[in-house]
């Protein structure tokens, strides 16, 4: 199978998905969207309201305020990959369970195994936590690091910023740097070994950017 059909198969395959209890509340589940080669992967927590019932990512409130994110660095959500770490809508915007995310976890394993980007910015602290289990966002957003590999640029949620105007600078700053973490990811990755598939993160490997 090529890319689109890995990710075509993954997005069926999560529409039917009865793997969690979040199936129950769903009305549309959201896979995910953006180019199967995309440099850039964004991961966010799960669908919203408005999510759920269109089948795509971050088109809310947050969503908004990411495409105007993507504009200060000449970019489009057409140029990159956005998805989340649970696809079917928590209830009531409730957190996801780690239950739930790690039955989700195999769909996003395949589509960053397929996608293989550049880098990874990891959106607020759930999909974080799938590379630095034990770190703090406030601590270590706008700080690319490498895991088994895989380049991570840990970001706040843009729904925080919505809640916090204080971290709307500080998201504007880490969003300032990525075209320059995006040019030297390019550079270090060819020197690299490739995620296998079982690499689900592991901080031990870590090492700063
Ligand atoms: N928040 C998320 O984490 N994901 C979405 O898709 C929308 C809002
Ligand atoms: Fe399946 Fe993920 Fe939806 Fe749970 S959240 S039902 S694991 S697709």
């Amino acid at each position: 199978m090529n890319a689109v059909e890995v990710l075509q198969q993954v997005a069926d395959q999560v529409a039917v998905c009865e793997k969690c209890e979040l199936h129950h509340s769903r009305k549309h589940a959201v896979p995910g969207e953006g180019p199967p080669d995309a440099d850039i992967m964004f991961i966010g927590e799960g669908p919203g309201f408005h999510e759920n019932e269109q089948g795509r990512p971050f088109v809310g409130a947050a969503g908004r305020f990411l495409e105007e994110l993507l504009a200060t660095i000449e970019m489009t959500r057409e140029q990159v990959f956005i998805t989340n770490v649970v696809k079917c809508r928590p209830p009531g915007n409730r957190d996801p369970g780690s239950d739930e995310l790690q039955a989700c976890g195999d769909y996003l394993d395949r589509q960053i195994q397929t996608i293989n980007p550049k880098v990874i910015v990891t959106l607020g602290r759930f999909s974080m936590q799938r590379y630095l289990p034990n770190a703090k966002i406030s601590q270590v957003h706008g700080q690319a690091v490498r895991v088994k590999g895989r380049l991570i640029y840990p970001m706040f949620h843009p729904a925080a910023a919505l809640h916090q105007p204080s971290l709307r600078s500080t998201l504007e700053a880490d969003f300032a740097a990525l075209p320059e973490v995006m040019n030297q990811a390019g550079e270090t990755l060819d020197y690299d070994e490739p995620t296998s598939n079982e690499d689900k993160g592991d901080a031990q490997q870590l090492s700063m950017f």
